[in-house]
């Protein structure tokens, strides 16, 4: 579990004043700003602890959700011997995305950049009878793409995170049942996040000519462009778009998951193959299911942020509160409250730093924790609150603090 006190003199790193001279999106400025980030070269970064804190809480909503439509959850190699992505010819037909290299002894290898093909090489060895399907796996891990622009932040990493689901079954029709369960489920995620997004119609990118669903967050720091029907959670990527574009709304967006109906292509390569209950051997149906956390915490800053920082939502905010006591001689009192609030459950974030009460409210804004309490020599036995998005500001008791956390 997450420490739910940090006191801010502790934090790494520090803030910064000014955004690295290489940044050209919002996601970076700010994230690097903040301190929840660091870039160790283009499309590669560090996650700082207020970071992590985020993308766990975003990779916890995601679990529920896998976990609410019978995925397990397991963890898979990262590095792959060319052996297995030859028996999908994706090792040639991949080259571009993949990171392939030799070691010392000329023994090739790539690192992941997804994982169906180790998923297939699983099945073929637990999977004999339709009695053992279907099979649900996902896992988190890092994905490897040689991507050409890495220039958006912590949307485009060259080493970013993927929650990667994969369902096998028996038919096309089992395959299309979960496949709309899944879509139910990454609408729900995305739902929670509270994001303004649609399920989009797209192609299969690398994996299939077959269509695909993709999760879009309408944005104007997208690479997308997609197209719907006013009132509409369905729209159509500008990709796969037939038909007469003056009746749709069109909008910039950014992908933060995609859903893939596989067939039974992989299973065919691979020789992933069930005795069914004709006693028939028949290859296995397959799906991919993606969402990228780290990309995920990219979009919730480009939509969430104002001219002083980040405005959080609640329910990835790396901390609920942004204690804040002004004067060393008010240091005994915010514990005592920072105490009865993580006593209750509630992670606090506690600026006890001996600087100036103004660097500690543009830290705060910037920071973008949700629930600021100020504790000084004019706030008597009152507590100062202050809501990081709508600004307003009250004075209120303990008890009145704890309604509206
Ligand atoms: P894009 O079109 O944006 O390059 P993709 O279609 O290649 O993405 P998928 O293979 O569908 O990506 O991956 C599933 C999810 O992983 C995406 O929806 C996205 O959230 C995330 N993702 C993909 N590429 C990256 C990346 N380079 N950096 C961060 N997240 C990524
Ligand atoms: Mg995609």
């Amino acid at each position: 579990m997450l420490p739910l006190l940090v006191r801010q003199s502790t934090l790494f790193p520090k803030t910064q004043k000014t955004a690295p001279s290489d940044a050209e999106s919002i996601n970076h400025k700010l994230l690097v700003r903040a301190g929840f980030m660091d870039q160790l070269m283009a499309g590669s970064w560090t996650l700082m602890p207020l970071g992590l804190r985020v993308v766990g809480k975003i990779n916890q909503i995601i679990r529920e959700e896998m976990n609410e439509v019978g995925g397990q959850e397991l963890a898979m190699p990262l590095l792959h011997p060319k052996s297995i992505w030859n028996e999908s010819g994706r090792w040639d037909t991949a080259k571009e995305v993949m990171y392939q290299f030799k070691d010392i002894h000329e023994k090739e290898f790539a690192l992941s950049f997804t994982h169906e093909e180790i998923v297939m090489d699983l099945l073929r060895k637990q999977i004999t009878s339709y009695r053992d399907l279907p099979v649900y796996v996902y896992q988190f891990s890092t994905k490897f793409r040689n991507e050409l622009r890495a220039k958006s932040g912590i949307l485009r990493g060259r080493e970013f995170m993927m929650k990667d689901l994969y369902s096998a079954h028996t038919s096309e029709e089992d395959l299309m049942a979960y496949y709309e369960k899944v879509k139910a489920a990454y609408v729900k995620v995305f739902t929670r996040l509270g994001f303004n997004f649609k399920v989009t119609l797209a192609s299969g990118g690398v994996f299939t000519d077959k269509n695909t669903h993709e999760f879009q967050v309408l944005s104007e720091a997208g690479e997308d462009t997609i197209y719907f029907k006013d009132g509409s959670m369905e729209a159509v990527n500008d990709e796969v778009f037939e038909g007469n574009k003056d009746e749709y709304i069109s909008a910039k967006s950014i992908e933060v998951g995609n859903i893939f109906p596989l067939g039974t292509w992989y299973a065919e390569k691979m020789g992933v193959f069930f005795t069914d209950q004709d006693g028939v051997k028949k290859p296995v149906w397959f799906g991919s299911y993606g969402i990228g956390p780290t990309r995920v915490m990219g979009v919730l800053v480009e939509v969430n942020h104002d001219d002083k920082g980040i405005v959080w939502p609640e329910v990835v905010a790396p901390f609920a509160v942004h204690l804040i006591s002004l004067g060393q001689n008010n240091l005994n009192k915010a514990e005592e409250v920072a105490k009865k609030l993580t006593d209750l459950g509630h992670e606090v974030l506690w600026d006890d730093r001996d600087i100036a009460a103004g660097a500690k409210f543009a830290d705060s804004d910037l920071i973008g924790i949700p629930h600021r309490i100020i504790i000084s020599d004019k706030t008597g036995d009152s507590l100062e609150y202050k809501n990081r998005k709508s600004g307003e500001t009250s004075l209120v008791s303990f008890e009145e603090l704890l309604k509206v956390i």
